[in-house]
Order: C-alpha cells, then structure tokens, then sequence
C-alpha cells in the first residue's frame, strides 16, 4: 500500500466539510449546532446519528459508530482507508502525493480484495447452480422442506455446490481464477503438492453452501451442510482459516443481525446457522451462531461492539451447557450481561420455530433466565446438594466464574443469590472467590507468553480500540480537544509520568503529550491519528466524541487526580499485601514500612488537593 503522508491527509480534511460528505448521502437535518439523521449503520425510528461541523466529526448515540470524514466514507462504502482518501481528494481537489510504497502491504490488499471476489463470484455461482441446475433437485426439495422458500435463500445467498468437481474447477478457470487462489480460499486443495499436474481436489461437494460474512458484509468463507448422510464426513464443513476467515472470530449472521442489537437490547447466540436465519426471518433479527465452535474472546470484543446482553439459546444437553459455561467466561470478562434460554430437550431454535410458532419461541427468549440461576437450577437438577463435596465443587466452579464480573454491583447481588441458594455462608463464598482469582492469576500468566507468540503469528483483519481507563480516556480527549488541557497536561507531566505508566491506556496520552498536536485544528488531530496504530487511532477517535466541558482546567484537573490517585492506591495495596508475606527479613519489613507511609501521605495530599 502506498503511503499517504500526514500532512495531505491534513490537506484533504481541511478541504473537506464532514456535512457535505453526509449530506451527499442523506439528508441532514440542523439540530442545534449540529445536524442529524437515521444512522445509517443500524435501524432506527428516531434519529440518534450526530454530524457536528465544528469538530469535523460523526457520532451515533444508538451504536456507537463514530469517526471523522474519512472514516465515514470508508464504513459506509465498506473501501480500505486510501480509497477513502483518495475519494474524499478528488472531491475537494486536492492533489494526492504518494510517499514510499509498503509492497507487501499492498500486495497483501490486492491479495484480499481479489479473494473477497472470488468468494463473492464462488457464491453467485453456488447460488445459480441452487437456483437453475437440473441436478440440483434434491437441493431444492430440501431447502423447501426447511421451510426456505427462494426469497430466504436469495437473501442468505443459499447456493449448492456441484456432485461434479471439474464443474466447479471448469466455471472458476473460465473466470480467470488460478488454481492456487481457489487454494487459497480453501474452496479447493492440491492433490500432490509436490506435482502440481496432479489437479486440484474440491472440499465441498454435493453440499448445500451458506456465504460466511464478516461484519462489514463481504463473503470470506462458506459452510457446506450435507445433503446425502455420508458417516464419513461431517454433517457441516466450514472452510478452513484462511487470510480471509478465522471462525474463532466470526459469528454467523452477524453482518444482518447487528444492525437490530441496539433496538433489541441483546444479541441472540444460537448453536447453528440454520436457527439464526430461521430466527432472522421470523422476525428475531438479532440472532447469530458462533460456527460450530466455542465463544472465544475474540468473539466477546466482536459483539461487544454491538450489544451488552447475550441470551444464550443452546442444546438442554450436557454439552450445551458446557457450551454456555464457556460462553459466560469469555462474553461476562467484557461487560456482556448473559441469560440463558430453558429449552426443551432436544429442540433448536429452528425446529421449535416449526413446531411450535415464532410467539411462542419469542416467549422463551423473553423468559430467559439469568445466567446464575439458570446454572444453579441445572445443577440442582444435576447433583445432589447436600452432598458437602457436591456442593463444594460447584461453589468453586460459580466462584470463578462470578470472578468474571466486571460490574462489582451486580456481582455483590450475584454472590447473596448463589450464597442462598447453595446454603453457604456469604464470606465463604468470597474466600472460595479469592482462591479461585489466585489461582486462576497463576495459570493466566503461565498462558500469557504462549498467547502472545500466538497472536504475533496470526493476522487480523478488523481491529479493536486499544483499551482506555475511563479517566485516561477524558484526558485523552481533552489534550486533543483544547490547546490549555493539553498545555495544563504538559505542565504536569512530572507528576502524570509514573501513574501514566501504569495506568491502562496511559501510554497513549504520554505519546499525544509529547506529540502536541495541535489541538485547535480538526483535520491536524485527524490527521495526526491517522499516524498511529490502527487500534489506538480507533481508541482516539472513540474519545473525540466527549463534549469539552466549559471548564476545561477544572475536569482535567478531577480527572487527572483519579488517574494519580487510583494509581497510588493500587501501590498502596500492594504493599500492604507484601507487608503481611511471612518470611520478611528486618531490612524488607521496613523498607514496605516507610513506603507504607510515604504513599498515605502521598494520598492525603492528593484528597486535600482535589477532593472537596
Ligand atoms: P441442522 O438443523 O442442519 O441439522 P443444526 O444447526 O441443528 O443443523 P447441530 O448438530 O446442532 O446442527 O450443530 C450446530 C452447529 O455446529 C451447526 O450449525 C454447524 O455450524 C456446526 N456443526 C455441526 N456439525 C458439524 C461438523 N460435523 N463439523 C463442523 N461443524 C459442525
Ligand atoms: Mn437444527
């Protein structure tokens, strides 16, 4: 990818005005000093989608999109950031210069763009064959007696891939593909890798094909349900992970279902595809699936950005629960607030649906039980729990998992309720937690330098905002919203450093502190964000939307103080922790001791300075 240097970035924001480029598209209308619409990124009645032309910037009060002009353009026509640039130049007249070219990156993008189409094309193709082919038949009797008629297979782009490979091999060569894209794609594989004339083998065959989406609406990858039992291969086949797909972080329907999460308040999580668009066209149109895998934490940051309530609707069976389990510890870590549908044995959500209605299945959903008691009545059911070892086991197994709370409020109410309902005392109950947080730390940091080589190896292809402190996060905005914040924050940077350093996020106001952008001029922060690493530019844009209070000084004074004053709590903590280890030598004990001091003091200072 060629690089857009910063300074004609700069140039295009100046030119650009982020109200013509909206309006271009939708009418606006003048609310107060701003403008508003229907946000254009998820349903709604009433307009919560916020244009303000003094700061250059969009913001969405319903889900959350926000971004400059650039950004707009680049999630409403779904174009990689040059092309977004380069559309906005052209508007406005600016000429662009191309500084160095990246060729891997770039050659990585064409390299994307061009297996985007090929799924795009391969499902179009699938989808003619479901549609039109004399062999497909059975296909299409299938479909029907699911209950699809030809307009949900349309819109879910529903296909059927040939009995027949050179079929498939035959059509794509015709279109231009190379043997070693459809590789690439996972649609096909060489049969000897050493010899390329061996021909090609193709993974589906004979298979009902649903496009994968990712959130943006392109197709990276398919999964293939059979239509002839075959004992010998799976009942569905997903691609494998390709540059494209990695199905620890997609979710099924996502691309449909997100849109509808800010009205509906949750998202649905269905074991299957198939439930998820049954659901999706009854009218539950916040329903996704996870494919054929477990929630990871990578799908918890995905959904996060659409909702704070998952309702779980997996099997009643052993696994099913399990399934749940693992769900909660990744969903409830990031603030995802999680209920759990009763369903009866042996019904999904797709095979209730026909029998039983969409009302009734909307019943369910409405039903759903909080994640905790659904737990506790499954294990009643499953243990016996005056059974001392019974019960001991499964306070353990709750306590860890109430350690996953991120809200300490509900988590205080979460501990009476299981307290109660297993008979044991609250404050055992806390110990039982307190061991379970050791000894989860233990195993945590013992993973942690496994993960991180992991994570180095695989690429992504949507990024998550770098995570902020809440007040890390204000003070960001401030320094890049008023030219005296950012002048007050320089000032005080001495006292700021060490708490920076330690505080999440910190290390993103030490670079905009040293930086100085300038922070009277719009397109100079825009453009200045566009310099960093697409996460924290995302982090920053995030905080752009706060409104600068009328006394700036005095809220990134307040704010700095927390982030000062947390700081040396969370010291102060430690060591008295340190202090209570048996096995101190006279020198260690004192040396805790007056640093004991030293931060009481330091803490007394900081509530006479800035509590009232
Ligand atoms: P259907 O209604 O078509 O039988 P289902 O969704 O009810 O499908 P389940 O057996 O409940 O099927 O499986 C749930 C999900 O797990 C499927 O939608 C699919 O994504 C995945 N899955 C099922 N079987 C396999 C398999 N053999 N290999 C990989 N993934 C699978
Ligand atoms: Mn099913």
């Amino acid at each position: 990818m060629a690089i857009i240097p910063e300074e004609t970035i700069k140039a295009v924001l100046d030119a650009t005005d982020i109200v013509d480029v909206i309006g271009g598209y939708f009418p606006l209308k003048r609310a107060g000093s701003a403008f508003v619409c229907n946000c254009p990124f998820h349903n709604e009645k009433t307009p919560s989608f916020n244009v303000n032309p003094a700061r250059q910037f969009f913001h969405c009060f319903g889900c959350g999109e926000s971004g400059d002009a650039i950004s707009f353009v680049r999630k409403h026509e779904n174009v990689p950031f040059m092309d977004a640039v380069k559309k906005l130049a052209r508007a406005a007249g600016v000429p662009i210069i191309e500084q160095a070219h990246d060729p891997q990156a770039e050659k990585r993008q064409r390299n994307r763009s061009r297996l985007i189409q090929l799924h795009n094309d391969a499902a179009e193709f699938m989808h003619q064959m479901l549609r039109k082919s004399p062999q497909a038949t059975h296909a299409r009797d299938y479909l029907k007696n699911r209950g699809f008629n030809s307009e949900m297979a349309e819109n879910w782009k529903v296909g059927w891939m040939p009995d027949n490979a050179t079929l498939f091999l035959q059509w794509a060569k015709e279109k231009g593909y190379k043997g070693r894209e459809l590789c690439q794609a996972g649609l096909a594989g060489q049969r000897d890798e050493h010899n390329p004339s061996a021909g090609l083998w193709v993974r589906f065959l004979n298979r009902l094909m649903f496009p994968i989406y990712n959130d943006y609406g392109d197709i990276i990858a398919f999964s293939g349900r059979q239509l002839v039992a075959d004992p010998n291969s799976g009942k569905y086949i997903n691609s494998p992970q390709t540059p494209l797909f990695d199905k620890s972080r997609t979710f099924f329907g996502l691309n449909k279902a997100k849109k509808h999460m800010p009205k509906a308040g949750f998202a649905l999580i269905c074991e299957g595809q198939i439930d998820a668009i049954s659901c999706y066209e009854q009218g539950i149109q916040n329903a996704i699936a996870p494919l054929g895998t477990a929630c990871t934490e990578a799908h918890a940051k995905l959904l996060k950005r659409y909702t704070s309530e998952a309702v779980l609707c997996y099997d009643a069976d052993n696994a099913g629960y399990k399934a749940m389990a693992k769900a909660f510890d990744h969903l409830a870590p990031v603030g995802i607030h999680i209920r759990c549908i009763d369903m009866p044995k042996g019904e999904d959500p797709d095979s209730y649906i026909q029998k039983h209605g969409i009302e009734e299945f909307k019943a369910l959903v409405n039903n759903a039980k909080e994640y905790f008691e659904y737990t506790l009545d499954y294990e009643a059911r499953e243990n016996d729990l005056t059974d001392i070892r019974q019960k001991s086991e499964i306070a353990s197994k709750l306590a860890k998992q109430i350690n996953l709370l991120s809200n300490k409020v509900a988590q205080d109410t979460i501990i009476n309720q299981v307290a109660a309902r297993l008979g044991i005392g609250q404050q055992d109950l806390r110990t039982t937690m307190f061991k379970e947080h050791k000894n989860s730390a233990r195993l945590r940091s013992r993973s942690k330098h496994r993960e991180e080589q992991e994570e180095d190896n695989t690429q992504h292809d949507r990024v998550d905002p770098t995570p902020l402190d809440g007040s890390i996060a204000i003070l960001c905005s401030m320094a890049l919203g008023s030219l005296d914040a950012q002048q007050w924050l320089c000032e005080q940077l001495e006292s700021l450093h060490e708490p920076l350093q330690n505080t999440t996020g910190g290390h993103l106001l030490t670079t905009i502190l040293a930086r100085k952008p300038d922070a009277s001029s719009n397109s100079s922060v825009m453009a200045y964000l566009n310099t960093l690493a697409p996460s924290d530019t995302l982090a920053l844009q995030q905080t752009l939307s706060y409104r600068i209070p009328a006394d700036v000084i005095k809220a990134t004074s307040e704010a700095s103080a927390m982030v000062i004053n947390s700081h040396y709590q969370r010291e102060e903590a430690a060591v008295r922790a340190a202090l209570s280890q048996p096995g101190l030598s006279p020198e260690q004990f004192k040396h805790l001791l007056e640093r004991t001091k030293d931060l009481q003091d330091i803490l007394k200072n900081l509530r006479n300075r800035y509590i009232r």
